[in-house]
């Protein structure tokens, strides 16, 4: 029986599983393990809903505490510089291309192939720089956790909540170095640290980073790479503090020469990435171009990365969990969802079943992370293969090469049938993008189909109406710094919520 757990490596990922297994069984001692001197990554700024909804639906934590500790700036979606259009939005609402108005015969995605602005009341609002619509009652009109908006936060700022959050439930912590694994029958059967104390443990959780110590070293669990989808290895990452920019609710994704830059805004400063192909861009060749796209960052540096798995995430009294079990490049920063989906797999399969986990539970958490890693590999690969806003070796290697493994038949049936939302029964099972996610970026990319729509003139009048409708809610609607305002004015959060 897990009486005892200790947790290596004091990263988001380390401290999310720390948290979400003291809150979900308070009995448990919990025990984090991690090093000053090596320090956390330091970005993983972006999020998407599911990351809100596991520290407030799943949790249970409180809304206006959280937001207050880590200041986060609203996320719609992700803006793409991406194709042959100025931009495209991929939007959290749900409601870009496979919705359907009552009072129209077909899906979005056949009304606004042409003009996809305002297709939601999201894009509506990232055309005006408006975190969120404002109600007649003057408070911004906040949707639940886990609908419609995401965050951007700091990482270190992140770290910092999570570490508070962890003492306040009881979580010990230890600053040392990994010294030492000694094996035990379950796998491991104790760590040693460099400051000559030893630690056992029922259970272990390896969220030591890309160093995967336990997993990875201690257990030699092979690595499934998956660089022959994805290209890039390596991000410039930097920022500057804020001067009169406006705060984006959004993520900017810009097309590079050999990958893409992000813009992150906080709301004191702004982050810029260029996450490029170490095989087609020196470092100093990506600095520069960086510099281009980002002359007021002061502290670039590079940060290296390889994207895929470990084979298994879960072997004996191991399992892992962040980086040190896998990692996929950051275009739809979707790391911290599977660290938060993790987390909860482990805590619900330890509840339920009564904390001895047995090799049933092994396998189903090894199949769950497999499946879904290879879901964010497929669907960024998507972006990728058809991505045609220019024509560098970099971009042409990825029309020519990048493999579409299980979306082949959905990218088939739209190249015949256009942006249907019947499209959804060649989903994969249990896709985290769903038909919306796929089609936001085939749509979004302008990828020609062979049934294109012109809608008759009282269907077009009708969708211009609702795309108006969206304009208007959003030229109304309140921008980050008014909302940040607000929310950080006590009483606000319960009148918000008392609706
Ligand atoms: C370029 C880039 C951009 C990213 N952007 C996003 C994004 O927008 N959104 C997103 O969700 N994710 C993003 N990520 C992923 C992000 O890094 C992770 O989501 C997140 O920060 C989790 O990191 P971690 O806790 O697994 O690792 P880390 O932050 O590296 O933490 C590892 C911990 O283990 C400890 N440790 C390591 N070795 C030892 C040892 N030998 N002894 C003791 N302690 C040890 C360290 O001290 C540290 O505390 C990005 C990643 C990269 C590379």
């Amino acid at each position: 029986m897990i009486r005892s757990i200790l947790v290596l490596g004091g990263g988001s990922a380390g401290l999310l599983a720390a948290l979400t297994l003291k809150r979900k069984i308070p009995a448990l001692s919990v025990e984090v393990v991690y090093s000053s001197r090596i320090g956390v990554i330091g970005v993983g700024e972006g999020t998407v809903p599911y990351v809100p909804f596991h520290l407030h639906g799943y949790l249970g934590l409180d809304e206006h505490e959280v937001f207050a500790a880590i200041q986060p700036v609203i996320k719609l979606g992700v803006r793409f510089a991406w194709g042959k259009r100025p931009h495209f939005d991929y939007t959290f609402t749900g409601r870009q291309h496979s919705w359907r108005w009552p009072d129209l015969p077909r899906n979005n995605g056949f009304y606004g192939f042409e003009d996809p602005s305002a297709m939601d009341l999201s894009s509506a609002l990232m055309d005006e720089n408006k975190a969120l619509p404002r109600r007649p009652d003057g408070l911004p009109d906040l949707p639940p956790p886990g609908s419609n908006f995401a965050w951007h936060i700091e990482n270190k700022l992140f770290v910092g909540w999570l570490e508070t959050a962890c003492r306040r439930e009881g979580v010990r912590f230890t600053d040392a170095d990994l010294a030492g694994v000694e094996p035990g029958p379950e796998g491991i059967g104790s760590i040693r640290l460099d400051d000559g104390s030893v630690r056992e443990a029922d259970f272990y959780i390896d969220s030591s980073g890309f160093a995967s110590e336990l997993l990875g070293k201690a257990l030699a669990e092979p690595f499934e790479d998956f660089s022959g989808a994805l290209f890039c290895d390596r991000a410039v990452a930097g920022g500057w503090d804020r001067t009169s920019e406006p705060v984006l609710p959004y993520t900017l994704s810009e097309t590079m020469d050999s990958g893409w830059c992000w813009r992150i805004d906080h709301p004191d400063r702004i982050h810029r990435g260029y996450v490029f192909s170490s095989a087609h861009a020196s470092d100093e060749q990506a600095i520069a171009d960086y510099r281009k796209v980002a002359p007021k960052a002061s502290d670039p540096r590079i940060v290296r990365f390889r994207s895929g798995h470990y084979r298994r995430s879960w072997i004996g009294n191991v399992a892992a969990v962040g980086n040190a079990a896998g990692f996929v490049e950051p275009l739809e920063a979707t790391a911290l969802m599977v660290i938060c989906l993790q987390c909860r797999w482990i805590a619900d399969g330890l509840i339920d079943s009564l904390q001895q986990p047995d090799e049933t539970l092994r396998d189903l958490y090894n199949r769950l992370n497999g499946s879904i890693w290879s879901q964010i590999r497929d669907f960024l690969a998507l972006h990728y293969r058809f991505n045609d806003r220019l024509d560098t070796p970099f971009w042409q290697r990825c029309r020519q090469e990048i493999p579409l493994h299980e979306l082949e038949p959905f990218v088939a049936f739209y190249r015949g049938n256009g942006p249907s939302a019947i499209n959804a029964g060649n989903l994969p099972q249990g896709s985290p993008f769903g038909t919306e996610g796929l089609l936001a970026i085939l749509a979004g990319l302008a990828v020609p189909h062979a049934k294109t729509y012109p809608p008759p003139a009282a269907e077009t009048a009708r969708w211009k109406r609702h795309c108006e409708d969206h304009r208007s809610i959003a030229r109304a609607g309140m921008n980050m710094p008014e909302v940040q305002k607000l929310l950080s004015m006590p009483g606000t959060w319960k009148k918000i919520r008392a609706r």
